[in-house]
């Protein structure tokens, strides 16, 4: 059986070889004679597995020695909590007399929205400021906002932004001279060490990170490039690994023990029971991705992925068919939105995909449209097929 082309946005694609090679560890993982699901999380197989995974994020994204690679679960919902409560702990240690910090958020797109409506129920709206914004006029996310529309609070307990909006479609571009860039340039110098903290959900090993070792925190859920739902992938700088009890004691919010960047660290991860599962197939694909030459090998084909197809769309544009919703510069390499142009055409569109057996062309519920999914698992031969169908429908 041919299995269908799949571009969901998430969970999404992940490479047949790793899924057939996860069969046989659901039976024999490693030759213990016991399956993946079923093997304790204590055992010295499993254990040397996530170090072993740990050391193939380390190495492909060359994370310093400054920060700490962290492996928990909920999701990047679940992080959206986790930062509010681990950064004010981290703040009040810091600066035991600034009681009530601001949070700064640059708002790209839905997720960064929804983070910064967490932190707003957290901590209460005033304490919450949109650093940047990248709606025109308070309507639709359709760019990354320009470095001089910025304005960063001077002491925030954490600055926050999505580096790939999913649902949007908007991306920030990783050529450090490009309007579309993060402002790295704009952040305050007060602190040596910034707080800030980047969503990479939906880029996290699809190319490499810009300026990673000035991150506090990077997390990512791993249900787009790197394996199924239910593990969450953290880097964290070691200053941000702050005793929460101590914090508490200050008059911080308590950290929910679960969430606590410190305990899941002095744990190794392993404080309580991981995504056993979803971690050993993260790690399948992880160990096929070095051997593929690692985020460089991704980053050219993505490239290559992402400009193939608003190439094709750039011509149905001129054929007043489709319409991009994103402006230059702001589009996603991992997530391409458009509209498909003329009464019916969507439907029209999304039924031919589905007959040459291409899936979950469909745009987020809340934005509609076409969103196509070109994350790591997605080959170039499967992109040219959608190239070639993009092209020749009228
Ligand atoms: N951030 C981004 C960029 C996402 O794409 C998603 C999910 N699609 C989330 C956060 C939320 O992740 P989760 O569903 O794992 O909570």
């Amino acid at each position: 059986m041919t299995r269908p082309i799949n571009f969901g946005a998430g969970p999404s694609a992940l490479p047949e070889s790793v899924l057939k090679e996860a069969a046989n560890g659901l039976l024999d993982f490693e030759g213990t004679g016991i399956g993946i699901a079923e093997i304790s999380h204590r055992s010295k197989q499993f254990t040397a597995f996530v170090k072993k995974t740990e050391t193939l994020i380390r190495t492909q994204l060359n994370v310093p020695s400054t920060h700490e690679i962290l492996f928990t679960q909920g999701g990047g919902t679940g992080q959206f909590s986790a930062v509010v409560y681990n950064f004010l702990a981290r703040h009040r240690l810091l600066h035991p007399d600034d009681g009530e910090p601001v949070l700064d958020y640059v708002v790209t797109g839905s997720w960064s929205k929804k983070a910064s409506e967490e932190a707003r129920r957290l901590v209460g709206g005033s304490r919450v400021h949109i650093a940047g914004d990248g709606r025109r006029e308070g309507k639709t996310f359709t760019r990354i906002p320009g470095h001089s529309e910025y304005s960063f609070s001077p002491n925030a307990a954490l600055i926050y932004y999505c580096e790939n909006e999913t649902v949007d479609g908007v991306q920030f571009s990783h050529d450090p001279s490009a309007p579309a860039s993060f402002p790295f340039d704009r952040l305050p110098t007060t602190a040596a060490l910034l707080p800030l903290v980047a969503d990479y959900s939906s880029s996290f090993m699809s190319r490499p990170i810009p300026r990673l070792a000035d991150h506090a925190l990077i997390f990512a859920g791993a249900q787009k490039n790197i394996g199924p739902a239910g593990l969450t992938i953290l880097i964290v700088r070691q200053d941000c690994l702050v005793d929460v009890d101590a914090a508490a004691a200050l008059g911080a919010p308590p950290v929910p023990i679960s969430m606590a960047y410190n305990v899941i660290a002095d744990a190794a991860s392993l404080y309580n029971t991981p995504s056993v599962l979803a971690l050993y197939i993260s790690g399948l694909v992880l160990d096929r991705s070095l051997n593929l030459g690692g985020v460089q090998y991704y980053e050219q084909l993505n490239r290559r992925k992402a400009d193939k197809v608003y190439a094709a769309l750039r011509d149905g544009e001129a054929r007043a068919i489709f319409r991009p919703k994103v402006e230059h510069g702001s589009r996603s390499w991992m997530n391409v939105v458009f509209d498909v142009l003329g009464d019916g055409a969507e439907a029209r569109f999304i039924a031919g995909a589905e007959q040459l057996n291409m899936k979950a062309l469909k745009g987020h519920r809340s934005v509609g449209g076409i969103r196509v999914s070109l994350y790591n698992a997605i080959t170039e031969e499967q992109t040219d097929r959608l190239v070639a169908y993009i092209r020749q429908f009228t």
